[in-house]
């Protein structure tokens, strides 16, 4: 099963995709988490990652494609995976599309995790408090990935619509009620 999350910064992709890539035993690939790591690191691809991610912009389209390129060339993705904060733009949905396509792959299904904005920046000031995530902690910073989010991210809604594999998935309430939707809706035929 290959799987993309989709959904605001603070819908709780990360938290979910984690828990439904452990219940079917598929790899969870978060470019946010690579990309922290790579900071963390001082490598190449975290010191021209740094100021946009600092800003709460994206880092630049060819930067993220080039690092999923390598996943699918390396065939860790062989198996079944969860995307987790890619793609961010229609050029990287594109990318992407060509790139499986190449393989003889393609995707399954991509989910949107649904939640409003006012529980998304509730949760990420709460998210700051416990993660330590300087981007959580500034809310202009969050006021801008918002905003980067609407304007570069959500047209691949429509993309995935067009390709009739897009399934929508409510967000919000109970944390495990959530897993169990997202369940339901991945393994519905
Ligand atoms: P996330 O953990 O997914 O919220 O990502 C944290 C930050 O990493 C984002 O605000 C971006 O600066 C950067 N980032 C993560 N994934 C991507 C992507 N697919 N394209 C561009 N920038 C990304």
């Amino acid at each position: 099963m290959n799987l993309v999350f989709l959904g605001p910064p603070g819908s709780g992709k990360g938290t979910q995709a984690k828990r439904i890539a452990k219940k079917l035993d598929l790899l969870h690939l978060s470019t946010g988490d690579l990309l922290r790591e790579a900071v963390k690191n001082g490598t190449e691809l975290g010191k021209k990652a740094k100021t946009y991610m600092e800003a709460g912009e994206l880092v630049p389209d060819d930067l993220i494609v080039g690092i999923i390129e390598e996943k699918v060339a390396s065939g860790e993705l062989a198996d079944g995976y969860i995307l987790d904060g890619f793609p961010r733009t229609v050029p990287q949905a594109e990318a992407l599309r060509d790139m499986l396509k190449k393989n003889d792959s393609g995707l399954d299904k991509a989910i949107l995790i649904d939640v409003t904005d006012e529980e998304v920046i509730d949760r990420l000031s709460s998210r700051a408090k416990i993660e330590g995530r300087a981007d959580d902690a500034d809310v202009s910073v969050v006021r801008n990935r918002l905003d980067v989010y609407k304007k570069q991210t959500q047209p691949i809604i429509d993309f995935y619509e067009k390709e009739s594999i897009l399934t929508k998935v409510d967000g919000e309430g109970d944390i495990d009620d959530i897993t169990y939707r997202l369940q339901e809706a991945i393994t519905k035929k």
